[in-house]
């Protein structure tokens, strides 16, 4: 049985993407920093683990992974999903607000993948998938930090891709239009209906919808696909 870890896994795409990847087979680790109470009830649902680590935090990322290892032997399949938004414009934004998105969204997926592959390179055998967002594609007006942060998650998953082919382990993003979680729960309902206008397939996308393709990527029909970007947006990025 193969072992995965999504970061940010109490709520949310992690969510959706945990009961996924345990319903393809998988042992799931339902990573969390705060909701600790949400994550424990999955695990428990889908015969996983909850695991609490801030993935910004070396010290606790590193704990995390040797504890995956001590009671797995490692991680085969990792996705990167924990991630933070804010809305601000460039000049309302500080350096300490650049420094946590940037410090959750790739610093986070920086230091998971950077533990975790030590025994996918062994194996010669490893799938990481890493959730970005169309913004990182297009950037959004209002969201410099994110979209910077989510367009880094990008081109790490392609230099990644071409460091890790060798050693038998697919690095691949996924990019998420506007999806029904918490992260957007705070939108106006007149905000939410001038985004569905915008989305061709006319709906906003449902976090099962992510976890579908993160499940295609992470499975053995995906082993020639690495380094690529797939967009789900309901057509809202073509
Ligand atoms: P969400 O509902 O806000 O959930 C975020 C998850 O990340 C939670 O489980 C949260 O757990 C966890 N998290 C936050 N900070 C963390 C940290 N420092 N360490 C570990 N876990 C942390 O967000 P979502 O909408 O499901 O988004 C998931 C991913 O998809 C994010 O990377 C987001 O940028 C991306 N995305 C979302 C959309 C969308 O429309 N929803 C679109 C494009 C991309 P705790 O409460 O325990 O911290």
């Amino acid at each position: 049985m193969k072992t995965a870890l999504v970061t940010g896994a109490s709520r949310g795409i992690g969510a959706a993407i945990a009961k996924r990847l345990a319903a393809d087979g998988m042992f799931v680790y339902v990573n969390y920093s705060k909701s600790r109470e949400a994550a424990e009830r999955l695990a428990v649902e889908i015969g996983g683990k909850a695991i609490c680590a801030d993935v910004s935090c070396e010290t606790d990322v590193k704990r995390m992974i040797e504890h995956i290892t001590t009671e797995r032997g490692g991680v085969d399949i990792l996705v990167n999903n924990a991630g933070i938004s804010m809305i601000k414009m460039l000049c309302d934004t500080t350096s300490e607000d650049w420094d946590r998105i940037f410090g959750v969204n790739m610093r986070g997926a920086y230091l998971v993948a950077k533990a975790a592959m030590e025994k996918m390179v062994s194996n010669k055998y490893g799938r990481i998938v890493n959730i970005s967002s169309m913004w990182g594609e297009v950037g959004a007006s209002c969201e410099v930090a994110y979209s910077a942060s989510k367009a880094a998650l990008i081109g790490f998953t392609k230099a990644l891709a071409k460091e890790l082919s060798l050693s038998g382990i697919t690095v691949n993003c996924v990019t998420p239009g506007v999806i029904d979680t918490e992260m957007n729960s705070h939108f106006y309902d007149d905000v939410i209906a001038e985004l569905t206008e915008e989305i061709p397939l006319g709906r906003i996308g449902k976090p099962e919808e992510i976890a579908e393709v993160v499940s295609f990527l992470c499975s053995d029909s995906a082993k020639y696909i690495t380094g690529q970007t797939v967009g789900v947006s309901g057509g809202m990025i073509i």
